[in-house]
């Protein structure tokens, strides 16, 4: 292992054989973690549990555009030849379900109790960069002093990241834009970048935390060069080459504040099916509900919470009626959340690039140019 400065200070090194990742696994779960990663499932990659290397994507890339998915083979057997899929990792730290309270009904009294917090902690395997970006956006979310959410926090706790800087860039992804990516930036315990060279097949390991380093020390391997690190930097430099979108972010923060009347809404909601797609799938989104259970005897009933949406109706209920009743105002306001209010909320963009919402939009509604046409109507209607 080497030692070496990176952008974030002293990082250990080290270059992994394919042959040898295997033992990334194994040394993760015998820290005890609940291993997680990508896999192919439903024709799509997914995350969910590893039981070996084996259960990655070997060998698959996906074709994305707007309103556009499907996996497709690569000429070789890559690990993480794709880019991201339908879901992120959003629905391991907030699930789209998650019970808040259970009440039961014991001797004539009711007994209040929270659910238990997962007995393992999580470590993720394959983490996009612009995935690691909004990970730390909802940190800020749920995390904030004196606003903690417990279920978020009692399942990011102790959470390992592996991270992979991008080695292709898919045609709904804009993360340079967003400053986000192709490159793991802060928040990962490990990052790697795959190299496939005929038949030289291996990793190139970087560390971000002394975790990280300590996972980095027990596995198989060869001290990273400088011609290594070069080469990450040439593979990294060629995905941000070939990013599928761009957002030009200046002064959209200030524009959309402004747009309220933008006559370009009204062309969108012509067109938006305020089917929800596009914040189920969005990473940082965070809105949910709260809806109550009970036995019909009235033994034990629990309070649940569950992901909404800003495009359903019911989301913005006051008094008896929504306050933003049309398709119009509901597209407004998501995106304006997420590239503008967002700022005066959090202190950041709600967006990432990660492209999700432009890919599973079924009717192809593509955030990049809507906020575009929204900023000048007039190159829209050109
Ligand atoms: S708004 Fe769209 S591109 Fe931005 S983070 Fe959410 S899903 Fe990804
Ligand atoms: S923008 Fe697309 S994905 Fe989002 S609610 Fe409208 S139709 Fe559904």
């Amino acid at each position: 292992m080497r030692w070496l400065y990176g952008p974030e200070g002293l990082m250990a090194t080290k270059v992994v054989d394919r042959a040898d990742l295997g033992n990334l696994l194994d040394a993760l779960r015998a820290e005890g973690f609940s291993v997680l990663g990508p896999t192919v499932r439903d024709k799509t990659i997914t995350y969910g549990p590893l039981t070996s290397i084996e259960d990655l994507p070997i060998g698959w890339t996906d074709e994305q555009e707007a309103g556009t998915y499907r996996l497709v083979r690569r000429d070789d057997d890559a690990l993480f030849g794709y880019v991201v899929g339908p879901n992120s990792w959003k629905r391991f730290l907030f699930p789209p379900r998650s019970t808040l309270l259970n009440i039961e009904r014991r001797d004539g009294s009711l007994v209040a109790t929270a659910p238990d917090a997962p007995s393992q902690a999580y470590a993720f395997i394959g983490v996009r960069p612009c995935e690691m970006a909004a990970i730390g956006i909802q940190d800020v979310v749920f995390l904030r002093s004196g606003h903690t959410d417990r279920t978020y926090a009692d399942r990011r706790r102790g959470l390992f990241t592996v991270g992979v800087n991008c080695a292709v860039a898919g045609g709904t992804c804009f993360c340079v834009s967003m400053e986000t990516g192709p490159r793991c930036g802060a928040g990962f315990d490990l990052s790697l970048t795959e190299v496939i060279d005929g038949d030289d097949h291996h990793f190139v390991f970087e560390s971000g935390s002394e975790h990280g380093a300590e996972i980095l020390a027990q596995l198989p391997g060869r001290d990273a060069t400088v011609a290594d690190l070069e080469q990450v930097d040439a593979i990294v430099a060629n995905t941000a080459a070939h990013m599928g979108r761009q957002l030009d972010t200046t002064g959209l923060r200030e524009a959309l504040a402004a747009s309220h009347d933008s006559p370009h809404w009204d062309v969108v909601a012509d067109r938006c099916l305020t089917c929800t797609n596009c914040t189920l799938v969005c990473p940082t989104c965070f809105c949910s509900t709260v809806e109550d259970d009970s036995s019909l005897d009235g033994s034990v009933a629990s309070r649940n919470r569950r992901w909404d949406s800003c495009f359903t109706l019911d989301f913005s209920a006051l008094h008896g009626s929504p306050v933003r009743s049309s398709t119009k105002s509901r597209y407004r306001q998501w995106m304006t959340h997420k590239l503008s209010s967002w700022f005066d909320q959090f202190e950041s963009s709600g967006c990432v690039g990660c492209g999700r919402c432009i890919t599973w939009c079924p009717v192809a509604i593509d955030l990049t140019k809507e906020a575009d046409a929204v900023r000048s109507p007039e190159k829209a209607s050109a």
